[in-house]
């Protein structure tokens, strides 16, 4: 039975998801961004959180987490870098570790730069991939805690995923990166599609998330600094990867 998940907005401009195993009634959070509308969420559908899977430290992806622990008693899994502070905690994990929701399975990806702890959560089987802070459709998290070249090769490693992977991420901040690319890359048709698509979901206030993997590929900029056309853009022709990303983020800080 394929699992099931729901995303729903907590705070101002994050997003809250579900993924529930109907095989087991098993379920898990991904971050707890607040407390009451994760509640809410498994109320509607009658589902009891077993999990908390948790990104990275940052308050408005951890601040839920006391409240749904002592309703639920559930697990909370986060990353293993202890310098960053993470209440209620009972497991660990670190690149290449699993964690069973249920019968689904999710594979831990260290995804630092966003913050050093920051980890991704890959279901292969479900294709499905919780990105939170690391990856926004058409964009990428402000680089706080890492470097560029961390950064840069943490989006490698989502990028190496299959194309028909769905990207769930943690903030609904896709129209803002999309008027941020366009400067970059004006004349990308795939842009321009998404740019046109997230207008109309917006418009119907709809969520612009999950998004396929592959898409991003060809229109999220920051996936895109390896691509010469792009280097060129922001005048580093020739230079790396990891410099043209870099650079792309210190434009986007600025804009
Ligand atoms: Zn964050
Ligand atoms: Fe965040």
């Amino acid at each position: 039975m394929p699992a099931e998940i729901r995303l729903f907005m907590c705070l101002s401009d994050n997003f809250g998801a579900l993924i529930h195993d109907p095989a087991t009634g098993a379920t898990a959070a991904i971050d707890a961004p607040e407390a009451a509308p994760v509640i809410a969420e498994l109320e509607r559908e009658g589902w009891t959180l077993t999990d908390i899977l948790v990104t990275h430290h940052h308050a408005d992806h951890v601040q839920g987490i006391s409240e749904l622990k002592q309703k639920y008693r559930c697990r909370v899994t986060a990353p293993h870098d202890k310098a960053a502070p993470i209440a209620d905690v009972d497991v660990r994990v670190k690149e290449g570790d699993t964690v069973k929701i249920g019968n689904l399975v999710a594979r831990v990806l260290e995804t630092p730069g966003h913050t050093l702890d920051h980890i991704s959560y890959v279901f292969d089987s479900e294709k499905a991939l919780f990105a939170a802070d690391t990856i926004f459709s058409i964009g990428c998290g402000r680089v706080i805690e890492g470097t560029y070249p961390m950064m840069w090769d943490s989006l490698l490693k989502l990028r190496a995923l299959p194309d028909d992977m769905r990207l769930y991420c943690g903030h609904e901040y896709t129209q803002s990166n999309i008027n941020f690319a366009l400067t970059i890359e004006p004349d990308n048709a795939d842009l321009k599609a998404r740019a046109a698509e997230v207008e109309q979901l917006r418009a119907a206030g709809k969520p612009t998330l999950p998004t396929l993997l592959g898409d991003e590929k060809k229109a999220n900029v920051f996936l895109r600094a390896d691509i010469a056309s792009v280097a060129a853009a922001v005048g580093l022709a020739g230079k790396s990867g990891a410099e043209v990303f870099g650079e792309i983020r210190e434009r986007k800080n600025r804009s």
